[in-house]
């Protein structure tokens, strides 16, 4: 083994939960080493995540609110744009190609971190194998970095292996826009998935195990985005049991049970959204005391495993899933490595957006959540009908939440359902993460016409004794 064959830090996967971590110990000089299997850093997030579905998301709702054009002025013949699906491929596939390359000049500029592209596996608490187009190269290290996220869950039903059934992955890579889907799992990916197709063209529908979609949202918002979904034409069929899926007349036909009745839905596509599970096979976690189970990689307080001296991060280290999250355990695995104190992120300030149309976006805790951590809350809620900027853009459905403790008025929650709600969760997260009062809130001035003024409406509001939770 040569000398370049040891390095401080191994960081396993190129995603959100990898390069951050990455980029951080070689620029305080930490000698790293970062194993990407895939031929590009980015990861999920970038290939066939977050980037990919919002790509389509855009041209999806730009076509959407063509068609439904509520008197703007804008003279048109009634029918939404068609959508031509090649063009929309090529646009991803420069925006995929331009941030993975961006990320590997950066890598470049730093000289103490070398990427790799390779599978990686452990052999050992400190010695690891990455399997490269060149051959095996052995190595060893000091310390790791777990971060090789997460795989959808497969179901098993019959027909779920068969071809034109997907899942969120080979969704993402389809080549043309179904006349039909059949999306299995009402959670975050299944809800984005089927309502970007739906506002493509496609005929929809959502098949949800739970009494409801969207389990962990703010139930009053998922209730009213449910309705929404359904006056946009979206077949959301909750509480059923899907029972298997067969080809028939050249498409798919689910079977599912529905109060006690079979019922069976055809649709030329079928996706599988049902969730996702740690990718720990043939990392190698058998060589060394890490543990894990179907949540997760099993990680203490400062995400380091059960062998000491490595850690996981990201959708690995299991839920909540989302690059934000990851990106923020990746920062703080490396300050804790370079033995700088810094906070590591909390669940009750972390921030979500669902892409819905329109989007919903949260941070901290729900009303349920805060009561059940046995929290005195109560709910100051702004419905966007009276809002200026909302009537503007002729956005009819829309609401703020503001969940707070009584007796010091603490904002503990933000939860929004409104087109434009990613944008709000950026004051929304300072909200929680600072724990800001109502009073506080009240007091800024927020700029007119814009969704923002809600917040400190909302606040006043309440303060005013006009609580409505
Ligand atoms: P990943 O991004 O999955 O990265 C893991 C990397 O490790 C991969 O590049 C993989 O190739 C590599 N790897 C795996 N095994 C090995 C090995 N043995 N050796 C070397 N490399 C390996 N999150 C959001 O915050 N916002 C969104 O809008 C959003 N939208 C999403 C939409 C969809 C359809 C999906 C599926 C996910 C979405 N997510 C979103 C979730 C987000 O993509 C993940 O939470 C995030 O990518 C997790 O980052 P990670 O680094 O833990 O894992």
């Amino acid at each position: 083994m040569t000398q370049s064959d040891s390095f401080d830090v191994l960081v396993i996967g190129g995603g959100p939960g990898g390069t951050p971590a990455a980029f951080a110990l070689a620029m305080a000089g930490k000698k790293v080493l970062l194993a990407e299997a895939g031929k590009g850093l980015g990861g999920t997030c970038l290939f066939e995540g977050c980037i990919p579905s919002k790509i389509y998301r855009e041209t999806a709702a730009r076509r959407h609110e063509a068609a439904r054009n509520p008197g703007f002025g804008l003279e048109t013949d009634g029918q939404p744009p068609e959508v031509n699906w090649r063009k929309v491929i090529a646009r991803r596939d420069k925006l995929l190609q331009m941030r993975s390359q961006g990320a590997l000049m950066r890598a470049k500029a730093m000289p103490t971190l070398e990427v790799v592209f390779g599978r990686a596996r452990l052999d050992g608490p400190r010695k690891a194998v990455i399997e490269t187009a060149q051959g095996a190269r052995e190595i060893t290290f000091g310390k790791a970095i777990l971060a090789t996220g997460s795989a959808p869950n497969h179901l098993p039903i019959p027909g779920a292996d068969l071809p034109g059934v997907l899942d969120s992955n080979s969704l993402i890579h389809i080549d043309h826009i179904p006349r039909s889907l059949t999306l299995i799992g009402g959670g975050p990916i299944g809800v984005e998935m089927a309502q970007i197709f739906s506002m493509l063209g496609a005929k929809t529908t959502i098949l949800e195990a739970a009494p409801r979609i969207l389990g962990p949202v703010d139930a009053r918002l998922a209730a009213l985005l449910t309705d929404q979904l359904r006056q946009d034409g979206i077949d959301v069929r909750t509480g059923v049991r899907v029972q298997g899926i067969r080809r028939e007349n050249g498409g798919l036909v689910t079977s599912i049970e529905e109060n006690g009745d079979a019922v069976e839905i055809a649709s030329d596509t079928v996706a599988i959204a049902a969730g996702r599970h740690p990718a720990v096979d043939g990392l190698g976690l058998e060589t060394t005391a890490v543990q894990h189970d179907r949540h997760g990689v099993k990680t203490n307080a400062f995400l380091e495993t059960d062998e000491p001296g490595i850690y996981a991060t990201g959708d690995l280290a299991g839920a909540p899933m989302f690059a934000h999250w990851a990106t923020a355990q990746a920062k703080a695995v490396a300050m804790h490595i370079l033995g700088r104190s810094a906070p590591y992120p909390r669940p009750e300030h972390n921030t979500a957006v669902i892409f819905s149309w329109p989007e919903l976006g949260m941070a901290g805790l729900t009303e349920e959540a805060a009561r059940e951590r046995g929290m005195d809350v109560a709910v100051a809620e702004y419905d966007y009908k009276i809002d200026a900027r909302a009537q503007i853009s002729h956005d009819g459905l829309g609401r703020l939440r503001l969940v707070y403790r009584t007796d010091d008025k603490v904002v503990v929650g933000v939860h929004a359902l409104i087109e434009g709600a990613a944008e709000l969760m950026g004051e929304a997260a300072l909200i929680v993460k600072n724990g800001l009062t109502l009073p506080q809130l009240a007091m800024a001035i927020h700029p007119h016409p814009t969704l923002t003024e809600a917040f400190g409406l909302a606040a006043a509001q309440a303060l005013a004794g006009k609580e409505t939770g």
